[in-house]
């Protein structure tokens, strides 16, 4: 896509610091680490969050994230690292092609896990409910 930061960083017409690359998977460094290391790994065909992105560029994509964690620890001295994906704006997500995030943590870096919430009365049922149907009708649908 033309105007998109990461086909442009993918072309190569972004300068980036780039950490693996293969037919159909980039991974570089996030230029604004959570922590040194931080590293996007991204589908190199164009699709804007999570749920537009097909089967296959997921699979590619996935399928490279543990050999990338396991550098990334090496490289910077890791204690665990979060992998994680922010899905619209909602959400934090910034730049509209899908990315994995995979950040390096380190015992005492700071950072807090989120926060937890309880359930109502009830609640729990009613909402688990409502994602069944969801998942049994996306079944027919799909
Ligand atoms: P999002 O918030 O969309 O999940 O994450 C986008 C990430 O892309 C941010 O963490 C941001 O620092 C990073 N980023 C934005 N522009 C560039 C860029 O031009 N180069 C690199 N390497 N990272 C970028
Ligand atoms: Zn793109």
């Amino acid at each position: 896509m033309s105007d998109c930061i990461f086909c442009k960083i993918i072309a190569g017409e972004i300068p980036s610091e780039k950490v693996y690359e293969d037919e159909h998977v980039l991974a570089f460094l996030d230029i604004a680490p959570v922590n040194p290391g931080h590293t996007l790994v991204i589908p190199k065909t164009h699709s804007s969050d999570f749920l537009d992105t097909t089967e296959s560029s997921l699979i590619v994509v996935v399928k490279v994230l543990p050999k990338i964690a396991k550098a990334i620890m090496w490289a910077v001295g890791a204690d665990g690292f979060n992998i994680g994906v922010n899905n619209g704006a909602a959400a934090g997500q910034i730049v509209p092609h899908m990315h994995f995030h995979v950040i390096p943590r380190l015992s005492g870096d700071g950072y807090k896990s989120w926060g937890h919430r309880k359930y109502g009365e009830g609640e729990a049922l009613k909402i688990a409910e409502r994602i069944r149907t969801s998942v049994e009708n996306s079944r027919t649908i799909n």
